[in-house]
């Protein structure tokens, strides 16, 4: 019992305070299904407004006469709002890094305007019946389309579902009608909120599995380095700040000295065992601003932004210390390795230093680290 009340405290907790922060994604997704949306809505304001304005005779009672003038008002109203909200709309679907904040506003925004839509529209309809079908339509709309959190369609629906029961006695004076009319819009309301909840558990899940994606797509499974294709991305990337920026960034090569003899002598699982004690070793003594990957085998990469010669020589005799000192204990056996470091750097004045020409730098100074000897540095 203790467990199931925690876990829906648990639960209510997550729905209420967006723990992921997934709320930005949603608000770009929402905006961008809304945006579809718009041009259809407005095309039936225009319709409508055309159709009980212009098309039709005038009425001859106050009442229809008052109806096909507030029908057509509301479309108008609601079709130049439109048109106001579109080019934003379409901006922030090219544009979906810029304003968070505004963006959230918008969103927040078009899903009002639906409600107010609805709301009125149902309210007009009270003139010549019980219909509440706007309101359904909006509220469903909201619900399937606006991918708010959930406190804020709490809030959303609550709040418009307040001003549906306290308007429509205004326009409803039949009392059984005016039951009917506040029933269905409860049930929409309800209904409408449901799915919203669940659009939203779907939306949040979704999200979180596309990021563990993302993030495993670019890792080495077995040190959980960065792969070779995720380090060439971001280190080129980097090139290009340290180029805009007039800053040296230095590049190592690593490749552990005889590690075939390790897999021959101890076995693979051993040899892997290794390749993570090395890899751990890199995340321990460089720093967070260095890029670190492993290009396969047992050849790693280090990009190091704003470092010189002098900086990058540092570096590379500190992971030639560590790696001596390493003592990789498998199945009881303590095994060690020795590392040889390619080196190379990236001056400002450097014009030629693209990411390949640097490789190219760093992989012969490893190839004449080997020959000297290994374990031991050489720069390129
Ligand atoms: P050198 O000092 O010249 O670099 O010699 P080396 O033995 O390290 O070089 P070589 O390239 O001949 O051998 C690399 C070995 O790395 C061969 C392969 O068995 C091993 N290896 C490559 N990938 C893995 C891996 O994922 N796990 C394990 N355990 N071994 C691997
Ligand atoms: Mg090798
Ligand atoms: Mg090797």
């Amino acid at each position: 019992m203790g467990a199931v009340v925690v876990r829906w405290g648990a639960t209510i907790r997550d729905q209420l305070v967006d723990p992921h922060d997934t709320g930005p994604d949603a608000t770009i997704e929402g905006i961008r299904r809304l945006r579809l949306f718009l041009p259809l809505v407005m095309a039936i304001n225009l319709g409508y407004a055309l159709y009980f304005w212009l098309l039709i005779p005038p009425a001859t009672n106050a009442i229809t006469l008052r109806y096909n003038n507030l029908i057509g008002l509301i479309h108008v109203c609601s079709g130049l709002m439109l048109l106001v909200a579109y080019p934003f709309t379409q901006y922030f679907h090219q544009r979906p890094w810029r304003l968070p904040r505004f963006q959230k506003l918008l969103q927040v925004l078009l899903c009002v305007w639906a409600l107010a839509f609805g709301i009125s529209l149902a309210l007009t309809d009270q003139l010549v019946g019980s219909n509440t079908t706007n309101y359904v339509l909006a509220a469903v709309v909201v619900g399937m389309m606006g991918l708010l959190s959930p406190l804020m369609a709490l809030a959303m629906f609550g709040v418009s579902y307040l001003a549906m029961f306290l308007l429509l006695p205004l326009a409803q004076t039949d009392a059984e009608m005016l039951d009917m009319a506040r029933s269905h819009s409860f049930s929409a309301v309800l209904i409408s909120f449901a799915a919203s909840l669940m659009l939203w558990r779907q939306h949040v899940s979704a999200t979180l599995l596309r990021r563990q994606l993302t993030e495993l797509a670019q890792r080495d499974p077995l040190t959980s380095l960065l792969n070779r294709g995720a380090f060439m991305q971001r280190a080129a990337y980097e090139l290009v700040r340290a180029r805009r920026y007039a800053n040296p960034t230095g590049l190592l090569l690593l490749d552990l000295d005889h590690f075939k003899k390790v897999n021959d002598q101890y076995g693979h699982p051993a040899g892997d065992a290794v390749l993570c004690g090395f890899a751990a070793l890199l995340r321990e003594r460089l720093r967070e601003a260095d890029i670190v990957g492993r290009l396969g085998g047992e050849e790693y990469i280090v990009m190091l932004p704003s470092t010189d010669v002098a900086g990058a020589a540092r570096v590379a005799e500190k992971i030639l210390l560590g790696a001596r000192r390493l003592r990789i204990v498998h199945d009881g056996v303590v095994i060690s390795v020795t590392t040889s470091v390619g080196f190379t750097v990236s001056l400002p004045t450097d014009e030629v230093a693209t990411l390949e020409e640097l490789y190219l730098r760093a992989d012969q100074a490893l190839y004449a680290a080997k020959t000297a000897g290994r374990n031991c540095a050489e720069r390129g």
